[in-house]
């Protein structure tokens, strides 16, 4: 590759996150140009299948001409504006009736932010303005679980239940992690799935009198964990945690922004799974992808409270410069239409099976720990022993050789710790769920050999 290549002009310009800069050294990054369907393609013209739908939000595919006709014709009608002072643009208003609308809450209110972490850190500062205008300025604590992802800015990461926050200093004092629902890795020898979960809600009541109920703010959890490797919840665990948060009442923020608008086969994960949450952060596909933006959807007593508190005392002093912007508010109401009227969430449903069947049969692979999902997001964790569930040695860096070597194969699909995840688009087919298989199948048997195992 010539100085002058793409790869020579990222690795000089470009500083990365979330990426290994070892591997990026070796292997230096794949500079994409366009996309197709559920396919990009690089500089050199070559095809990868995204098996991850970039990160979750692709879901129309890369080239929707109904999503790229939208963008032209509102970026000539009103490109940008803000949502400050009582000013907003008629498509963000009419975006704002849609979420309530297709939300699990007969009233609410919506509102604006650039991106799924800042309407997490946006959600925790409402929240805390909330307590403190009702008298009980002491109730700061935001609770989270272990292994969550809820973002990156200061408070979503210490809300991100990760090490690697450590890095940062974080998290930020007053930002509890309670347990992990996840049975296989952490169920006891014995222990139904239930009764896990049963376990669970009692460490989470007993954290929350340890603390001081009245120093809690607030609870968020992922209907299903993403970035902690597809983790849907155990049996029964939403059920046996909502009343305690009920009795103490400590309200409850769904963090929809991998699961909402379908991922699960459900338009919100939450309902899947019984969260009943009182407000709902969305992203990612909430612009299928072709547009930042972040929202939080209030249900109806969070946005009566909020509006009460507001009139007495002043207004809520925060907010995005091109947070509810017109031409992401289209973009986000044209998502919508295409998610009902192209019938993506049926096709989730439609071709989910056969995901879930090539998933457990990944899963019965010598080194597969646990295959996991729902709808279609599913990963397999990879293990040194099934029945133990020893780790392989992390040197290996198995997940990583495997993607790696998928993605030569024209494959992307993402490691995370010892699993492999997959979230295609909404848009795939089941000839191409097959194919996402073959290869994945193909690349694991290639790597195992590859290192002797
Ligand atoms: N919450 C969840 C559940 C996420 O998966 C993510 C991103 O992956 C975020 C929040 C942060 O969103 P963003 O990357 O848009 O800041």
């Amino acid at each position: 590759l010539s100085a002058n290549s793409w790869e020579h002009r990222d690795m000089d310009n470009v500083f990365h996150g979330f990426t290994d800069l070892g591997t990026l050294k070796s292997n230096g990054p794949v500079v994409l140009t366009h996309g197709e369907g559920i396919h990009v393609f690089d500089v050199h013209g070559k095809s990868y299948m995204d098996a991850n739908s970039g990160l979750w939000n692709n879901v129309a595919g890369f080239n929707h001409q109904g999503l790229i006709d939208t963008i032209c014709t509102q970026a000539r009608r009103f490109p940008g504006y803000h949502a400050f002072f009582g000013r907003i643009a008629d498509t963000t208003v009419a975006l704002s009736e849609k979420l309530v609308e297709v939300s699990p809450f007969a009233e609410g209110k919506v509102y604006y932010t650039n991106s799924g972490s800042e309407a997490n850190d946006t959600m925790v500062k409402m929240l805390w303005m909330l307590h403190r205008r009702n008298g009980q300025p002491q109730r700061r604590k935001i609770i989270t679980r272990l292994n969550a992802y809820h973002g990156v800015t200061a408070v979503s990461a210490s809300m991100t239940g990760k090490a690697y926050n450590a890095e940062f200093g974080l998290p930020l004092p007053g930002f509890l992690h309670a347990d992990c629902p996840h049975y296989w890795r952490f169920g006891l020898e014995g222990e139904s799935e239930l009764e896990f979960s049963q376990r669970l809600a009692r460490n989470l009541e007993e954290l929350i009198i340890k603390e001081g109920p009245d120093t809690i703010a607030g609870m968020f959890a992922e209907p299903v964990m993403g970035a902690g490797g597809v983790i849907p919840p155990s049996e029964g665990y939403f059920e046996a945690i909502r009343p305690i948060l009920r009795k103490y009442d400590i309200p409850f923020i769904a963090d929809e922004v991998i699961c909402g608008f379908g991922r699960t086969g459900e338009m919100w994960g939450s309902g899947k799974y019984n969260m009943e949450p009182d407000a709902i952060i969305a992203s990612k596909c909430i612009t299928a992808g072709y547009f930042p933006m972040g929202a939080i959807i209030l249900g109806k007593d969070l946005s009566d409270e909020l509006a009460r508190v507001s009139e007495q005392a002043e207004e809520f002093p925060h907010g995005f410069t091109a947070g509810g912007n017109p031409l992401g508010s289209a973009i986000a109401l044209k998502a919508l239409e295409v998610l009902e009227e192209e019938g993506l969430l049926e096709n989730v449903n439609r071709v989910s099976p056969r995901f879930m069947e090539r998933l457990h049969k990944l899963g019965e692979h010598k080194y597969a720990g646990e295959a996991r999902g729902v709808g279609l997001m599913g990963a397999v964790e990879l293990v040194a022993d099934k029945s133990t569930k020893e780790a392989l040695p992390g040197d290996l860096q198995i997940s990583e050789r495997i993607a790696n070597k998928a993605l030569e194969k024209g494959l992307i699909c993402r490691p995370l710790g010892a699993a492999i995840v997959l979230g295609p688009p909404f848009i795939v087919t089941t000839e191409q769920i097959d194919e996402m298989f073959d290869i994945l199948e193909e690349t694991m048997s290639d790597v195992f050999a590859d290192v002797g195992l």
